[in-house]
């Protein structure tokens, strides 16, 4: 087979000769094609006889198969345990939404200079928040001055776009947004504070999980529920969506679209007890945790995989509102589209199987009303434009990295034909899509101790 271009020397050079090219753009598929890679980037692509195939190239025939860009998910929380099913799921680039700074630059660091097999990561650092943080890796700014300087630090560390939380009030995400624009990176965020229509004025780029909808389209605003745990807030924030005024919305719509604020709005994960697809996605979920090589499962993955235990809504009037916020919020993303905004896939990979939380979430994409292409190119594209990789990654074109993935089945048939993976190319090397009871990364477990470095920083910089 292809064991073979599994080297690392510039002087690899194949050519994926006779499938069917979906690279990305959202045109027509090209029957027949060849994609000649040389050492880690495309250098041709097209039909197979409009492509220059050198005599030294390695064929690889992949007749009656797919040809298509590394798939990339641009809302995982990265943990050091996920890099290779990411990987054999063919999601070759995730974005990170929720670390400490330190510790992901350093898996990043570890993972992209080709330590340990993963996805190549990007991230976005310690989510900034009004004081106090809210979780463990958030960092609460106490001015605007210290929110200039917080983005700043951030960018120096590597991060690539900034994470406004829950708590973020127009006035600072306005600072956030002003430093990170000037610095060329886009803000993102899990709102609450601050709606979305507050936060497009304030220049936000994007909105995780949509939110900020809901506050800024309500009919009546969410009643504030004290003492909730977790599963509890989670079940109260998506019936809130139920409240969504859809005429007041178009409004609302109209504005995110004109300032190109991107909804990302993690169906698969925030909506999945809504999903026709709920029992499916439990049971496929609970044979990853019969997979003997992936003993290194941390148990409380293990645990949640087995059960799916939080996707089970045991009220009624719960699920029959969840119900109607999920399809509030799917008319809200297919509206946006239509206006021509950016709906962008994430998959929010905490508790599920890295890379399949991907292609589901493409999948209720098109559940949502969305082609598979249109899917596809969310997952490619799109999602590399929006992490600033438009250049290098997200479509099958010359002088693009050659991130690729063949499959076997056609997704443009049944997206869910992604999980036909066969064979998958990061940075023109084939991947092992084995899963080894050994792997695991080298930099240690993060380290959360008060005050975290980016509050050492502030400190040392006020
Ligand atoms: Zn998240």
């Amino acid at each position: 087979m292809v064991k073979s271009f599994m080297t690392k020397e510039t002087d690899n050079r194949f050519v994926l000769i006779g499938g069917t090219l979906i690279d990305g753009e959202g045109g027509n598929p090209i029957r027949d094609a060849a994609v000649l890679v040389a050492g880690n980037r495309i250098e041709e692509a097209g039909r197979r006889d409009a492509v220059n195939i050198p005599s030294d190239a390695g064929i690889v025939d992949v007749a009656g198969k797919f040809i298509l860009p590394g798939l990339i998910d641009v809302h995982v929380h990265y943990q050091g345990w996920m890099g290779e099913l990411f990987l054999a799921h063919g999601v070759t680039t995730v974005k990170d939404m929720g670390n400490d700074v330190e510790w992901i630059s350093r898996v990043a660091g570890e993972i992209n200079g080709g330590e340990t097999r993963g996805p190549r990561i990007v991230y976005v650092g310690n989510g900034l928040d009004a004081p106090p943080p809210f979780r463990e890796h958030h960092v609460g700014l106490e001015s605007s001055d210290a929110a200039r300087r917080a983005v700043r630090l951030l960018s120096e560390h590597g991060a690539s776009a900034i994470k406004v939380r829950e708590k973020i009030t127009p006035g600072l995400l306005a600072a956030v947004c002003e430093a990170a624009h000037e610095l060329g990176i886009p803000v993102t965020g899990h709102l609450g504070h601050t709606n979305a229509r507050e936060a497009a004025l304030a220049g936000i780029d994007g909105l995780e999980h949509a939110t900020g909808v809901v506050e800024a389209t309500a009919e009546h605003s969410k009643p504030a529920e004290p003492g909730l745990n977790d599963v509890q807030q989670f079940i109260a924030e998506l019936k809130a969506f139920a409240l969504i005024d859809l005429e007041k919305a178009e409004d609302l719509i109209g504005l995110l679209v004109e300032r190109d604020v991107a909804l990302i709005p993690t169906l698969s994960t925030w909506w999945r007890m809504a999903s026709h697809r709920r029992e499916q996605f439990a049971v496929e979920d609970a044979e990853y945790t019969r997979i003997p090589e992936l003993k290194y499962l941390p148990e409380f993955i293990r645990q949640f995989l087995a059960a799916s235990f939080i996707f089970n809504v045991a009220d009624e009037d719960d699920s029959r509102q969840i119900a109607a916020g999920y399809e509030k919020i799917r008319r809200v993303i297919r509206r946006h589209a239509e206006l021509g905004g950016r709906v962008l896939a994430g998959s929010d990979t905490i508790y599920a199987v890295p890379g399949l939380s991907l292609i589901r979430e493409l999948v209720v994409m098109t559940d949502a009303g969305f082609s598979p292409m249109e899917a596809i190119v969310m997952g490619t594209r799109d999602n590399a434009r929006f992490i600033g990789r438009g250049e290098s990654l997200g479509t099958i074109a010359a002088g693009k990295i050659a991130d690729i993935v063949v499959t076997a089945a056609d997704p443009l048939e049944h997206i869910a034909n992604l999980q036909s993976v066969e064979m998958i190319f990061k940075d023109g090397s084939e991947v092992d899509r084995n899963y080894n009871p050994d792997y695991g990364i080298s930099t240690a477990a993060p380290n959360l101790t008060r005050p975290l470095w980016l509050e050492r920083r502030l400190q040392d910089t006020a």
